[in-house]
C-alpha cells in the first residue's frame, strides 16, 4: 500500500484546480485563488497569509495595505513580493501553472514597478456572479477584472460594479474574512442589483487578448526586444522614417517611443496604459505587435493619452514620504538609498533634503544589518 502513495506527488495544501486555466480570458486571479484556497481549509484568507503563507514565503509580518490598498500588485502582479507569493503557493499546492493567474508573462515588457497596471478599487460583474451560482459553480474574480484598464464584462457586455448594491460600500481589494462573491461590508452577495450595458473598448479588447495570450507571451524571453522590433515594423509599414516622426503622427509624447527603443540606459519601458494608447493609435493589437510582426497593418490616428491627474507638489511630497516611512517600518533587508529613490521615481538628493530624519534611519538600519550580516558569517 505504501508503494502506492510514495510515487504520488505530496503537497502540504490541497491542489485545488484554478478556474479557467486553459486559454480562456477569464483565468482566475491569484488573489481570488488563495481566497478560495483560504476557505477550502476553512480559515478567512488574513489567518491563511498570516500564519501559513507569509511565513513561508519570507514576508515577515501581515499589513492590512494587502486587503485595503495594493493586494492586486502584491498578489497578481510581477514584482519581488507577488513572486515570492507566487512561488510559495506553487510550492504548497504542487501547482506549477499558478502563473497563468497573474501578470508574469509581461514581465519582461511592462515597467518595473507596474504603474497603473492594477485597479485602486475592486470590481467585479455582477452577472457573472448570478450566473455561476445559478449553475452552481464556484464563484472565483477573474485576473482581468484586477486590472485597471478593464472596466466592462467581455462575457455580459456590462459595466464592472465598484460598490455594493444593497449597503453601497466599496469593496476591500482582496477579501481579508469571507469568501470570493459577499460585500466585506454587509456580507451579501455581490451578484445582485443591475449594472449598465456597455461595450468592449479597443483598448479592453486588446488587454483581454494578452491576458488570453499569456501562454504565448510567456515563451517569449524578452518580450521588450520583440515590442521594438515590432515599432520597427510600423515604422516601415507607414513609410515614416523615424521614432519623432511616429510620435508627431500620432500626437504621442515627445521621446515616449524613441526612449521604449533606446538601448541605452535612459531606455524605458512601456506602462500598460501607455503600450495600450500606442497600440490603439497604431491600430494595430499588442500581441499582434509583439508576436506577428509579419502581420502588422497600420491604421495610424491621433493618440488618446489618458493623462495622469496632475499631483500639486505638496500632495506628491506627502505621498513620497507616507511610502518611504513604509520602507524604513518594514525594512528586514539591506536597502541602498540610491535603489528607494528609483522605486519612488525620485533623486537620492530630493530625499536627502526633504527627508533628512527619514534617510538617516534607513542608512542606520543598512549599517546594523550590514553588521549583523558580518557578525553571523564570523561564527
Ligand atoms: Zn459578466
Ligand atoms: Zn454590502
Amino acid at each position: 500500500m505504501n508503494n502506492i502513495y510514495s510515487h504520488c506527488p505530496r503537497s502540504d495544501l490541497l491542489p485545488l484546480a484554478p478556474i479557467g486555466i486553459s486559454d480562456s480570458y477569464m483565468v482566475e486571479s491569484l488573489s481570488s485563488y488563495l481566497t478560495r484556497v483560504a476557505t477550502m481549509h476553512y480559515l478567512p484568507l488574513r489567518w491563511f497569509l498570516r500564519d501559513y503563507l507569509n511565513p513561508i514565503a519570507n514576508q515577515g509580518n501581515l499589513s492590512d495595505d494587502i486587503f485595503d490598498r495594493y493586494g492586486f500588485s502584491a498578489i497578481n502582479g510581477y514584482r519581488e513580493k507577488a513572486a515570492a507569493y507566487l512561488s510559495a503557493i506553487q510550492k504548497a499546492t504542487g501547482r506549477f501553472d499558478l502563473w497563468q493567474l497573474t501578470t508574469t508573462p509581461w514581465q519582461t515588457l511592462l515597467d518595473t514597478r507596474g504603474k497603473g497596471l492594477f485597479a485602486k478599487q475592486k470590481k467585479w460583474c455582477r452577472a457573472c456572479f448570478h450566473d455561476w451560482l445559478a449553475d452552481n459553480s464556484p464563484l472565483y474574480e477573474p485576473l482581468i477584472w484586477s486590472l485597471e484598464s478593464v472596466k466592462t464584462c467581455p462575457r455580459h457586455n456590462c459595466l464592472l460594479m465598484s460598490v455594493c448594491s444593497i449597503c453601497n460600500n466599496q469593496q476591500k481589494l482582496v477579501s481579508s474574512v469571507l469568501p470570493v462573491g459577499y460585500c466585506s461590508s454587509c456580507g451579501g452577495f455581490l451578484g445582485k442589483g443591475e449594472s449598465s450595458t456597455k461595450t468592449l473598448s479597443s483598448k479592453e479588447t486588446y488587454i483581454v487578448k494578452m491576458v488570453a495570450e499569456r501562454r504565448r507571451l510567456m515563451q517569449c524571453k524578452d518580450l521588450k526586444k520583440e515590442f521594438v522590433i515590432g515599432i520597427q515594423h510600423v515604422l516601415s509599414a507607414s513609410n515614416l522614417s523615424s521614432t519623432l516622426k511616429l510620435e508627431r503622427t500620432i500626437s504621442f509624447s515627445r521621446d515616449t517611443i524613441s526612449q521604449w527603443c533606446s538601448n541605452a540606459k535612459r531606455g524605458t519601458r512601456p506602462t500598460m496604459s501607455s503600450l495600450l494608447c500606442f497600440c490603439d493609435a497604431i491600430g494595430v493589437s499588442p500581441d499582434d505587435l509583439l508576436l506577428n510582426h509579419k502581420n502588422i497593418i497600420v491604421n495610424l490616428k491621433e493618440a488618446k493619452i489618458e493623462r495622469r491627474q496632475e499631483l500639486s507638489k505638496e500632495k506628491c511630497k506627502e505621498v513620497i514620504f507616507r511610502a518611504l516611512v513604509i520602507v524604513v517600518e518594514s525594512q528586514k533587508d539591506i536597502i541602498p538609498l540610491s535603489k528607494v529613490a528609483k522605486d519612488l521615481d525620485v533623486g537620492k538628493r530630493f530625499l536627502e533634503y526633504n527627508f533628512p530624519v527619514l534617510v538617516k534611519q534607513l542608512i542606520f538600519n543598512n549599517n546594523k544589518l550590514r553588521s549583523e550580516r558580518k557578525k553571523s558569517l564570523e561564527h
